[in-house]
């Protein structure tokens, strides 16, 4: 299994050169390689991985696994890890993984990685992979095939069980992608860096189609926003009541697939452009009492708890700034490496009608206007015949946008 941490590695023999003790994210994985048991940990030091012989583990310190803190000490090499891991319920997985591993048990490693799911008719034929997906029990092996496989170009894990998708795959130039009626994690952990493939450099210029059809989503994924190549996105059957303004930021973006949602407004952002095609059936378009958006109440709640003494935010506070300098930039990150509260921003951000400054709730006026999608291929109720399209104004105190 894997998990993810803060790791120190301490040499436990004193040495001449000064003793390397700062703490790196890290993934720690269990692996077994020829009936030998290893624990594999990768980091900026060490980013092709260092092995640690599990039988050489001399002791395990555990007495504060419940504040996310586990110690390992090796005998061979003499060092210890400090491991302090982002998911308790992981590092207690880890932990009895372990013990069941000292305790000489057969213990099958990465079988949460059912990879009948990846259903590899999808792969490419050329790339001499003969094994069966069925046989891939063991989380080394089924990463090593998947990187062996440089020419991935379309990959369908639809209708399977999808605890994680390996951030690796973020590694293969990868066109098409599909996780269609897949069942997401339930686990915050395993939620939190499901998505993380999609801030990888090569997927980032490669994915032309993404397919997110039936997999319970109730908000967009900002780090779509880092596909840059991205021309269809298709999220159909899903729980979405709103879709991000940010989109409109994905300039390739020409087919798009809504139906069967809970949109209560299409961003008017993305209405300056013609599409393909659109698809929004099925989907109630009413605009919430007093214009209540769900996503809108949990930013300010988060904002108005961080309130500062000015609160005309007369100057912007560096979070504002930063994030600004985020989306302007699209700089592929993972989530994990900004503040949990800047998640948020990603909903509610977008740029003014008139002048196309990037802007936040704080600074801006939400209105609607009526009217249909552009494209020229649209699917809709036969009754729709305008909706609300939402657009943002800038807004400072009492004066609006005047820019025309
Ligand atoms: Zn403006």
């Amino acid at each position: 299994m894997l998990i993810q941490c803060s790791l120190i590695i301490q040499n436990l023999v004193p040495q001449a050169e000064k003793n390397n003790s700062q703490s790196l994210r890290s993934y720690l994985l269990t692996k077994k390689v020829n009936g030998k048991y290893y624990v594999r940990v990768s980091n900026s030091t060490y980013p092709n991985g260092i092995h640690y012989d599990i039988a050489m583990l001399e002791h395990i310190y555990y007495k504060f696994i419940k504040e996310r803190k586990m110690g390992l000490e090796f005998k061979e090499p003499r060092q210890m890890l400090l491991i302090i891991a982002d998911d308790k319920e992981m590092l207690h997985s880890f932990y009895h993984q372990l013990i069941d591993i000292i305790n000489g048990k057969n213990v099958i490693i990465g079988t949460r990685h059912l990879l009948n799911m990846a259903n590899s008719n999808n792969y490419n034929n050329n790339i001499g992979c003969n094994t069966k997906p069925v046989d891939f029990v063991d989380i080394d092996r089924f990463n090593n095939s998947l990187l062996n496989m440089k020419h991935l170009g379309k990959l369908v894990l639809e209708n399977c069980d999808l605890p994680t998708i390996p951030v690796q795959i973020g590694n293969l130039p990868i066109k098409y992608l599909s996780i269609s009626g897949s069942k997401l994690p339930t686990s915050q952990f395993n939620q939190d860096t499901f998505w993380n493939w999609m801030s990888m450099d090569t997927i980032c210029g490669t994915l032309s189609t993404l397919k997110m059809d039936s997999i319970g989503l109730k908000s967009l994924p900002f780090e779509i926003l880092f596909l840059k190549n991205l021309q269809t996105l298709s999220a159909a059957k899903n729980m979405l009541t709103y879709l991000p303004h940010f989109i409109a930021e994905m300039k390739k973006l020409d087919c798009l697939f809504f139906g069967d949602n809970l949109l209560s407004y299409y961003p008017d952002s993305i209405c300056c452009k013609i599409f393909q095609k659109v698809d929004i059936s099925n989907n109630p378009f009413q605009l919430p009492e007093y214009h209540v958006f769900e996503h809108l109440v949990k930013y300010v709640d988060v904002f108005t708890s961080l309130k500062r003494p000015d609160d005309d935010l007369i100057v912007k506070p560096l979070s504002h700034l930063s994030f600004y300098s985020l989306i302007n930039n699209c700089v592929p990150f993972k989530r994990q490496d900004i503040p949990r509260t800047l998640w948020l921003y990603f909903d509610v951000v977008g740029r003014c009608m008139l002048c196309k400054r990037l802007l936040l709730p704080d600074y801006c006026e939400i209105r609607h206007r009526f009217g249909l999608p552009t494209a020229i291929s649209l699917t809709k109720d036969q009754r729709t015949t305008r909706i609300s399209r939402q657009y943002l104004l800038c807004r400072i105190s009492d004066k609006f946008c005047v820019k025309r």
